[in-house]
């Protein structure tokens, strides 16, 4: 019988319903590559994860392992490439994982959905899980990689300084100037 980390496709797809709100393709693709990275990575006392886009994905990582995003042992990169890597917190050695678009040609809905082919309305649901089910493992690559030193780890605390404008305590940054970064103009609120 097909699983997903212990889990049977029916309970993965409950705790997907409950967790994300919906069942998405992308988690339910998503648990097949968490499973297959868990079973390569290389044999380490504790793994992080890196995330290489902020849809979906993140959240079959913190459903399946302990890495969460709030607990830092989960990095999300928001480069838009829907792939993991698993890697041993202190070496960096691990496994990445990503949807192969080239092992697509005998799952035409993976590849609507996947590659924006189709509008979302006109996307068959059904066949779309049927076609993910049946195809698992098959349409993922996996290779072998080493994390930069960058990724690797927790960032050392700064200060703790208290902005200038709005008054509330911030980490002090490299090139700093008594402001926080929302007062320093990322305009988060109008
Ligand atoms: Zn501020």
């Amino acid at each position: 019988m097909t699983t997903i980390c212990s889990y049977t496709i029916e309970q993965y797809m409950k705790m997907i319903e409950d967790f994300h709100g919906s069942s998405a393709p992308g988690l339910l693709i998503g648990g097949f590559m968490v499973d297959l990275a868990l079973k390569n990575k290389p044999e380490c006392e504790f793994y992080d994860c890196i995330c290489e886009t902020a849809t979906c994905l993140p959240d079959a990582i913190q459903l399946l392992t302990p890495c969460t995003f709030g607990n830092g042992w989960l990095k999300v990169i928001n480069a838009g490439r829907f792939a993991l890597t698993v890697f041993d917190k202190y070496n960096g050695n691990g496994v990445r994982v990503n949807l192969s678009a080239s092992k697509l040609e005998n799952f035409p809905e993976i590849k609507n959905w996947f590659l924006k082919l189709k509008k979302k309305q006109e996307q068959d649901k059904d066949l779309l899980f049927r076609e993910i089910i049946a195809a698992g493992a098959s349409i993922l690559d996996i290779k072998e990689v080493k994390v930069s030193p960058d990724f690797i780890g927790k960032k050392k605390g700064s200060k703790i300084s208290l902005c200038s404008q709005c008054g509330e305590a911030y980490p002090v940054r490299e090139r700093d100037n008594g402001k926080c970064l929302i007062c320093d103009g990322l305009n988060l609120y109008l």
